[in-house]
């Protein structure tokens, strides 16, 4: 209940007809639908009553009200979905849209999203087409595999391939391979999800091949490998090869009666690659290649994370599993749109130069950048800022530093970067970044360490994003003074 001054305070909160007339707020409404301000008028003197309630609020002052509408009406007019300028060093930045896509992408998609296409017209035979047709041959010729389908995304992928051949059937996962990739994607979910019945074996950190050997049964439908993409077991661990899987899959083959469903092997890849990123040593991600060569029956992977496209989910493998998996009702519920179609069959595209795609693929660029020419980057933009921040601003300095893949790839990879490091001398690093995150028309994300700001120049696109940074932080120090 509220108390005698609380009633007092409410009765004191203006009508919504009254905030709406004032000047400031009438405005808006020329470029605003009214019921849209009104919404925002409704929600702040909402605000406002409930802080009274609570007790937060000691006084009700009508200019803040209109204040506070017209930034919440200044907010709907900008788009929730918008650009933002990485200079976190996290390549791949799945709260920052993953890949940013290659120039030849970026037109592919413009030119299917402006004009008619040919997403399910054959040419060559002037009759319906499929849309699965556009990039097919493209991930085959690229991994050698027999045939693929291109979904929605990776979590797709491995709920349509568990649902298909495992539903109602048993499936065995390794104890060290039960993953949670982020995003509520756990391993052992989606397997509940799609009703195939998952059978654990061995232990968190060590499964031998006879655990698998011991939990087959004439039951089992499928042998799962899951990449450990956002994580690295290291120490006292044993986990067994695809390849041995796969003999073991053959050896129980050979028994099974004919017309019984054949027990497979499928690796859910994670990121997956095309390239083998050697200049990262031990740490190098099978390519998808590899996976089919050492006996994969099935191997999906991601679009948007190492290779460098748009968000899509590839399975890759035998042409009668495809097959299936394109009459699988889920094909159509989880199929890929004409823009993200594009987009991927470009960037595949660029994969037949691998040297281009390095170039070409932001993704692929950005990982591949020698530290050096990091080092060249990190001084023009420190060489920009330094026009407009002064040394009783914030003093600046080029630090060696860490850059990460990002997108559950590469966990242990540390990549050596260069940053501009800035110490503040007016205002902080934490009330900067802020400023930089929620203030600045484009977000710019930084990131701070020891009370200093880095900007890592490793994400950074070209020299316009530094340009904008400057203007950025001199906007936040005109703010301070
Ligand atoms: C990222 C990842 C997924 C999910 O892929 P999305 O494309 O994000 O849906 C599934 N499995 C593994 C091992 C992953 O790394």
């Amino acid at each position: 209940m509220a108390n005698a001054s609380q009633q007092e305070l409410l009765r004191s909160l203006p009508q919504v007809e009254e905030v709406l007339q004032d000047p400031a707020i009438a405005v808006l409404q020329e470029t605003l639908p009214r019921a849209l301000v009104t919404d925002c008028v409704r929600d702040v003197i909402d605000a406002t009553r409930k802080r009274v309630l609570s007790g937060a609020e000691a006084s009700v002052d009508f200019d803040l009200i209109v204040a506070g509408v017209h930034r919440a009406a200044l907010h709907l007019q900008k788009p929730s979905l918008r650009r933002v300028i990485n200079a976190s060093g996290v390549i791949v930045h799945t709260n920052l849209g993953r890949s940013v896509l290659a120039p030849q992408a970026v037109e592919a998609v413009v030119d299917v999203a402006r004009n008619y296409s040919t997403l399910e017209y054959d040419v060559a035979a002037r009759e319906r087409g499929s849309r699965h047709d556009h990039c097919e041959q493209l991930i085959c010729s690229l991994t050698g595999a027999e045939a693929a389908i291109a979904v929605n995304n990776n979590a797709a992928a491995v709920m349509m391939v568990l649902s298909e051949f495992a539903a109602e059937h048993e499936a065995i996962v390794s104890r060290g391979e039960l993953v949670e990739i982020g995003g509520s994607f756990r391993v052992p979910d989606i397997m509940g999800f799609s009703h195939a019945r998952m059978v654990e074996v061995g232990t968190t950190n060590k499964t031998y091949l006879s655990d698998y050997a011991n939990a087959i049964t004439p039951d089992t439908a499928l042998l799962l490998k899951v990449h450990p993409s956002n994580y690295r077991m290291v120490g006292f661990t044993e986990s067994v090869s695809v390849k041995e899987l796969k003999r073991l899959a053959d050896d129980e083959n050979t028994q099974r009666a004919e017309g019984v469903h054949d027990l497979l092997v499928y690796e859910d890849q994670g990121s997956g690659v095309f390239i083998r990123l050697d200049s990262f040593g031990e740490y190098a991600e099978p390519t998808v290649a590899e996976s089919l060569q050492q006996g994969c029956d099935l191997v999906s992977f991601s679009g948007d994370k190492l290779l460098g496209g748009p968000q899509a989910g590839i399975i890759v493998g035998k042409n009668h599993l495809i097959d299936r998996l394109k009459k699988n009702p889920l094909a159509r519920v989880l199929r890929l749109d004409k823009m993200t179609l594009a987009a991927l069959e470009a960037t595949l595209r660029l994969y037949f130069d691998p040297d281009e795609a390095c170039r070409a693929i932001p993704t692929l660029s950005m990982l591949s950048v020698a530290a050096e020419e990091v080092r060249t980057r990190a001084e023009d933009l420190k060489a920009c800022l330094e026009k407009v921040v002064s040394l009783d601003q914030a003093t600046m300095s080029i630090e060696s530093e860490i850059s990460r893949a990002g997108g559950g790839a590469l966990p242990m990879c540390d990549i050596d970067t260069y940053v501009v490091s800035l110490d503040f001398k007016q205002g902080s690093a934490q009330a900067c970044e802020n400023y930089l995150i929620s203030e600045n028309s484009t977000p710019i994300i930084a990131r701070i360490k020891n009370d200093a700001l880095l900007f890592d120049a490793r994400t950074l696109l070209n020299e316009q994003e530094y340009n904008e940074i400057a203007e950025a932080l001199t906007s936040y120090f005109e703010g301070v003074k």
